[in-house]
């Protein structure tokens, strides 16, 4: 035990050799037990021993500092979680753009940190439309709601992605004090109806998203349906047929039959199909569920469950349905991805038993191409052509643009009888001469002939 194995100078620690223990000593010294003796010789061996000591101490400080540390933190865990709540929106909710509209508008906000958000959309006839709204950025703000101050903070997921649009999924987190959670739900509720007021009067375009549906873009404006003219009795023959449906969920359910209703819109491009859906979401206050069948990722699946779980008053909008399924023939091999199959389409259709109405229309340029199955009664129950413009409405359109004109809008007439077109001009072709004279019938008059040019671009 003595200096010889280590404990002492031999270690490289000189001198007189503090380190060393003299075991006579420390039996003698002790009462002659065992435990005494041990005792004795840590006391000798540890406490007498000034370098162990200073060593023990600082070992001691340290140990208890990190014990210190790590209760505080766990006790400051612990306050947090009795005294702090969090609230995750994912942007997968529909409440997430509403939270971050209504944070955009709302004065509390101590932010400076804004992102901008651009709604774009093209439609099918190439017009774009863009609009951009000023959401509070990704990282964190802080907002006082009420008295009480809330941390947000908005954050993306580096890896998600969410396949519909190609952008990371993110979250907003809002963290208050326990005692003010109840304000979340209130929150929660100004932003729904922040959303609603903003879409009051307007037509919102739903488009898939994963298994929802979320608005695509802004509310529009809605189409009043006056300015769709179709020919003399279509309208109201529609409308008629759409509201008699809509009165009679009552019978539907009593008699068992799945509450829906199946429409085909058909007839040359260019006729007002597209506009006139929006007018009559317009017109019954409803909203519009817009479905591309080529749409990648699609599979039967999904089709099936989405269109099981469309938003209450909301029509069912499936546009060129001919083109879904020839496309996907004539490019199978170039790698298309949409998988949903024509009977995926058909046991989709069929499937509905929303205890809502379901309201789809359908629109195609080539009803020859349709497989008659798409056209039994369930899948379609009313069909009608929505054809190139008669000269009911030629007539109608040109009062539409210049109102009170009837002298002018005979001349009109006259000249477009003469022009004895071998097949009508399509209605958008003719709202393209209008246009281009605003204001001006007698440049409409003159220019007439353009329409014998179906390629004519103005
Ligand atoms: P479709 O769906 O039949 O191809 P759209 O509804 O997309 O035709 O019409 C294309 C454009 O032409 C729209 O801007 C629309 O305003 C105009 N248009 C076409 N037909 C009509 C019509 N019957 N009444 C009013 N506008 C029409």
């Amino acid at each position: 035990i003595n200096g010889s194995n280590g404990i002492n100078g031999s270690s490289g620690i000189n001198g007189p050799s503090p380190a060393s223990v003299d075991i006579s000593k420390i039996v003698s010294e002790s009462d002659g037990s065992v435990s005494g003796i041990s005792k004795n010789l840590f006391d000798q061996a540890v406490l007498g021993n000034p370098y162990f000591a200073a060593g023990g101490g600082l070992m001691f400080l340290g140990g208890a500092l990190a014990l210190m540390k790590s209760s505080i933190t766990r006790g400051a865990g612990f306050a947090y979680r009795q005294m702090i709540v969090d609230l995750e929106i994912s942007s997968k909710d529909r409440s997430y753009n509403w939270f971050l509209a209504w944070m955009s508008q709302f004065e509390g906000r101590m932010s400076r940190h804004l992102a901008v958000e651009t709604n774009y959309a093209q439609r099918k006839n190439g017009s774009v439309e863009t609009d951009f709204s000023l959401v509070p950025g990704p990282g964190n703000h802080l907002l006082k709601y009420k008295g009480a101050y809330m941390f947000v903070k908005r954050e993306r997921s580096g890896k998600l992605l969410d396949m519909h649009s190609g952008s990371p999924f993110e979250t907003v987190t809002l963290t208050t004090l326990y005692r003010d959670r109840n304000l979340f739900k209130e929150i929660l509720n100004e932003s729904k109806r922040l959303a609603l007021k903003a879409s009051e009067g307007k037509t919102v375009i739903y488009t898939p998203w994963n298994k929802d549906w979320l608005p695509f873009g802004q509310p529009r404006s809605k189409r009043l349906i006056d300015s769709v003219v179709l020919d003399k009795g279509i309208k109201e023959q529609i409308l008629e047929d759409v509201k008699s449906f809509l009165k009679n969920g009552k019978w539907y359910h009593e008699r068992g039959i799945p509450y829906r209703r199946g429409y085909l819109l058909y007839g040359p491009p260019g006729s007002g199909k597209t506009s006139f859906i929006q007018a009559l979401a317009g017109e019954l206050d409803y909203d519009i569920c817009l479905l591309n069948l080529s749409e990648a990722n699609l599979t039967d699946d999904r089709l099936n469950y989405i269109i099981n779980h469309i938003p209450a008053r909301s029509i069912l909008l499936l546009e060129d349905i001919d083109a879904a399924f020839n496309q996907r023939a004539a490019t199978s091999e170039q790698g298309y991805t949409s998988k949903v199959t024509f009977s995926g389409l058909l046991n989709a259709l069929d499937g509905v038993t929303s205890a809502e109405e379901i309201m789809t229309f359908m629109t195609t340029n080539h009803p020859e191409k349709l497989d008659p199955a798409l056209l039994r009664p369930g899948r379609v129950d009313f069909k009608v052509l929505i054809d190139n413009a008669s000269e009911y409405q030629v007539q109608q359109l040109f009062m539409r643009f210049y109102p009170g004109e009837i002298e002018k809008c005979n001349e009109f007439m006259k000249k477009y009888r003469a022009l004895h077109l071998e097949t009508p001009i399509s209605t958008a072709a003719l709202q393209g001469l209008f246009v281009y004279n605003k204001h001006n019938p007698d440049g409409a008059v003159k220019m007439i002939e353009v329409l014998t040019d179906p390629n004519h671009s103005f």
